[in-house]
């Protein structure tokens, strides 16, 4: 392969020879259907221009080393057979988890030496964990012929996130870094991962995505995340129903009067986002796509109001936003922090960005990071 890539270059430069070759995988935004994945409810993610490039070469001697240009340590080296769930501290659990749940899985994989580079930010709700995930688990697949698809290898990444690093996630962030494709958005079935790509064409529309990192997160997000995600389970166990997924958008109301009153908003934000999938679908496949702002709006609302998991500073950047102009906005990924995304017409962008930077220093928080967003394409070899 070439080695004139920053990555490749950094990878021999650290490991004294050159990689087998160099794969990419992107961080995400979710366009709608948020904590509904959990649920085998639908979501309608786009992969970000933003990726996670890793260079790559196997070992004979049953060692992982690991270098991320983004984290402090310089190369954590492991040994494949010791690798155990919670025995690995800091960032190289990601790329571990991958290779232990492989192994797991049956697969005869041993050890390599990976060099990361990535412009996904950390911690911001674009998954930068599964764009970390899926770089590794194409570069397994490929440098050992797997032979694996991308739901088989959105599933393991899930599983070494879920049962290694110990994070419950649920389907969407490794779909999405390995399913979507450039100029769409994935509208993804979690519950048995079939998916359609819609096109969804910004520039045509005379529209543009921004994406507002808050950069806060709240420490609430860990807990609060198994509590609503135990919370939807016991409510789709008490209507008999196999997930809230399986609640229709009309039978919502007399299903609530069967529940206890703290489980009634949970399953009404996930009743009624599904219901948004289905209408942004709808829109976006009839070319309306600066209708789809109100509906994203309206799952902003839900998202606080009913499931409780936005916070001052999210809520601030979508006011502002649609007070600025935007069609509509809404917190994106799980929550309590994060990035925010508005639909705004091309054009008022800088005005919009501006609007919220102002809005952020007047109420005494820290400077968002804002940049424009066109769906790209998902996880692939570069090399
Ligand atoms: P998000 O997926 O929303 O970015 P997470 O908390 O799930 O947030 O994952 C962020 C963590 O993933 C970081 O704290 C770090 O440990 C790890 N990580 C992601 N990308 C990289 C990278 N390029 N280099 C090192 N660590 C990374
Ligand atoms: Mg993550």
């Amino acid at each position: 392969m070439s080695t004139t890539t920053s990555t490749a270059a950094a990878f021999t430069r650290l490991f004294g020879h050159a990689p087998e070759g160099e794969w990419a995988a992107p961080g995400r935004v979710n366009l709608i259907g948020e904590h509904t994945d959990y649920n085998d409810g639908f979501v309608l993610p786009i992969a970000l221009p933003h990726r996670t490039r890793v260079a790559a070469r196997r070992r004979d001697d049953g060692l992982l080393r690991l270098h991320s240009a983004q984290a402090e340590g310089g190369v954590v080296e492991l040994p494949v057979d010791g690798l155990t769930p919670g025995g690995v501290p800091g960032w190289a659990k990601y790329p571990a988890a991958v290779v232990w749940t492989l192994r797991r899985a049956g697969h005869r994989v041993g050890g390599a030496d990976l060099s990361f580079e990535s412009d996904v930010p950390t911690g911001a709700g674009l998954s930068s964990s599964a764009a970390l995930e899926c770089a590794v688990a194409l570069a397994y697949r490929d440098l050992h012929g797997l032979g694996l698809g991308v739901a088989e290898s959105a599933l393991l990444a899930q599983q070494a996130e879920n049962d290694f690093v110990g994070v419950p996630c649920g389907i969407m962030d490794q779909m999405a870094s390995l399913g979507c494709e450039e100029g769409s958005a994935l509208l993804l079935d979690t519950r048995d991962l079939s998916r359609r790509q819609v096109p969804f064409d910004l520039a045509a529309a005379g529209l543009e995505l921004l994406v507002i990192d808050t950069r806060v997160k709240h420490d609430l997000a860990d807990g609060a995340y198994a509590g609503l995600r135990a919370g939807c389970e016991r409510a789709a166990a008490l209507l008999g129903l196999p997930a809230l997924r399986d609640l229709p958008a009309d039978g919502l109301t007399a299903a609530l009067d069967r529940l206890p009153v703290e489980l009634r908003p949970l399953v009404r934000h996930v009743v009624t986002e599904n219901d948004r999938v289905r209408q942004t679908v709808e829109l976006l496949d009839a070319g309306e796509l600066a209708a789809v702002g109100p509906v994203l709006t309206a799952g902003h609302a839900s998202l606080r109001d009913d499931f409780g998991v936005s916070c001052p500073e999210t809520d601030l950047a979508v006011e502002t936003a649609v007070a600025a102009g935007a069609l509509g906005a809404r917190m994106t990924g799980g929550g309590f922090g994060g990035s925010v995304i508005a639909l705004v017409a091309a054009g008022r962008g800088g005005t919009v960005a501006a609007e919220v930077r102002a809005a952020f220093a007047a109420a005494g928080h820290g400077a968002p990071r804002v940049f424009t967003a066109t769906p790209a394409a998902g996880a692939r070899r570069l090399g």
